[in-house]
């Protein structure tokens, strides 16, 4: 395993930089990666939103310029040594912003990341085996290197895997991306990276990579149909053959209740004791009245994609329960309002933060009974993972990485880790909730079983770190 060398490239990393769960895989990934003898390294741009605690550790390697459109831009590269060697690809003008995309020109702020990681390689003279590339912001990697770059000696034999984490966002520009990239008008046909009247970033990593990977093998299928192909369905059925499904795990470092230094009180499957606590502190922080009542929790994008318009549908009969809902979420308005809106009608059963807190997340995720996680899709999901080791019960939309973990708890066979619904119904939803408070509030035995069942499920990333060697070393 020494010999295999690979590049990692994401547009975001935990610690560095994180909106979403691409942020979790590039910073847990790459670690496993290493554990199992691999040469990893990672890229990422070097946005001034990072910590800046990092910058005294970070060392300029390199500085060179590349060509987007006429223009040619400077890149400085900065590596950050610790555990993974980390490149942070350097330009204040493309990468000195609030946020770490959502801009009118991230068409060429990522066409400049690109370019520049690719010519990163002959200034450190490190030639990796693998450029493994994720999501849209690095789709254009894929084509670079197999249409321009491969026909320098430096480049021939490396080969590319690219990883769809969420289908939904695909980097869909003008055609004026192209001469950004450098690309001729040749790739502007439907068997290039052209979609519909446009340029499509994500395009270039399905068509123009060696293999192709997606978070979870029940995504890996639903992607090739109509409902959840995002209208690159065609396309991925096309390319089949060649596309896996690799289950992310979970980093159990970060994520151990026994050791959480976030938790009011550390517990594990023996002292379960220890998990009532966090609910009755929680309870008080969040000023809900300090009751033997099932807490449900609720962390998440506030998107579309999260199935908030079931609780919308069915929020207020469900309330009619004795139960808790605690919400944690930053997102669209609409839904926003509608939590603050709960809040304020059940001020004794709901409260709704709406805001971004990693510390109380953990510690919704140790107090809570339940978890909910209603999706209308889900590429492989953490929240559902997270909530298994703190013994949390996840009621779940059986879709994605959701269909892949959590199996349906039975009460004869006292089998499973949650509660499942298929059907994009409210009341499917509100059918699975009651069947969970039902089991919560009648048997208390099976609730501990089911306990006993979540914590001792086990998603770590060694296995798929794997699952990634040998389809590297295939390549
Ligand atoms: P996605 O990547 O689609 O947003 P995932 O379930 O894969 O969904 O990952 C979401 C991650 O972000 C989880 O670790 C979750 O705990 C965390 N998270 C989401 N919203 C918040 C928030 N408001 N505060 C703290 N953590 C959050």
């Amino acid at each position: 395993m020494q010999d295999l060398k690979v590049l990692f490239v994401s547009a975001e990393v935990v610690p560095f930089a994180k909106t979403g769960g691409l942020a979790d895989v590039a910073g847990s990934l790459p670690q496993a990666l290493k554990k199992i003898g691999v040469d990893i390294r990672v890229a990422m741009p070097n946005y001034s939103i990072i910590d800046p605690k990092y910058n005294k550790k970070k060392q300029k390697v390199c500085q060179y310029e590349v060509e987007i459109g006429q223009n040619k831009k400077k890149t400085e590269v900065f590596l950050y040594e610790e555990e993974v060697p980390t490149y942070f690809i350097h330009n204040a003008f493309y990468f000195d912003r609030d946020q770490l995309y959502g801009y009118e020109d991230d068409d060429e702020r990522f066409a400049f990341f690109c370019k520049s990681v690719l010519e990163m390689l002959p200034c450190l003279q490190w030639k990796p085996d693998i450029i493994h590339c994720n999501d849209w912001h690095s789709g254009p990697i894929c084509i670079l290197l197999k249409e321009k770059y491969s026909y320098h000696p430096f480049y021939r034999k490396i080969a590319t895997v690219y990883t769809i984490h969420n289908l939904q966002y695909q980097g869909v520009f003008p055609k004026t991306s192209l001469s950004l990239l450098g690309l001729s008008t040749i790739y502007d046909h439907p068997d290039g990276i052209e979609f519909y009247g446009n340029i499509n970033y994500m395009k270039a990593g399905l068509f123009y990579s060696h293999a192709l990977t997606t978070v979870s093998p029940t995504y890996a299928k639903e992607i090739q149909t109509p409902a959840y192909g995002h209208q690159l369905d065609g396309v991925l059925q096309k390319q089949s053959h060649r596309l896996h499904g690799i289950l992310n795990g979970l980093d159990y470092k970060k994520y151990n209740p026994k050791i959480d230094p976030n938790l009011y009180t550390n517990y594990d499957i023996h002292s379960l004791k220890g998990k009532k606590e966090n609910k009755r502190k929680l309870q008080q922080a969040l000023g809900l009245p300090i009751l033997e009542v099932p807490m449900i929790g609720l962390i998440t994008r506030l998107a579309d994609q999260k199935g908030l318009d079931l609780i919308q549908q069915r929020g207020e009969i469900l309330l009619q329960n004795d139960i808790q809902l605690v919400i944690l979420g930053t997102g669209e308005k609409k839904y926003e309002d509608f939590f603050q809106k709960l809040e304020y009608d059940f001020p004794q059963k709901v409260s709704a933060n709406l805001f971004f807190d990693e510390s109380l997340a953990h510690k919704i995720y140790a107090g809570s009974d339940m978890f909910l996680m209603p999706s209308r899709f889900e590429p492989c999901g953490l929240g559902q993972m997270i909530s298994l080791c703190y013994g949390t019960i996840p009621i779940v939309r059986e879709t994605g990485g959701l269909a892949d973990t959590i199996q349906p708890f039975d009460r004869n066979t006292e089998t499973g880790n949650g509660f499942v619904f298929r059907q994009y119904h409210p009341d499917a939803m509100k059918e699975a909730m009651e069947q969970a408070l039902e089991t919560y509030l009648k048997y208390p035995n099976k609730w501990e079983k089911i306990i006993y069942n979540a914590m001792s499920s086990n998603y770590s990333w060694e296995q798929s770190a794997r699952q990634y060697v040998e389809l590297y070393c295939g390549l």
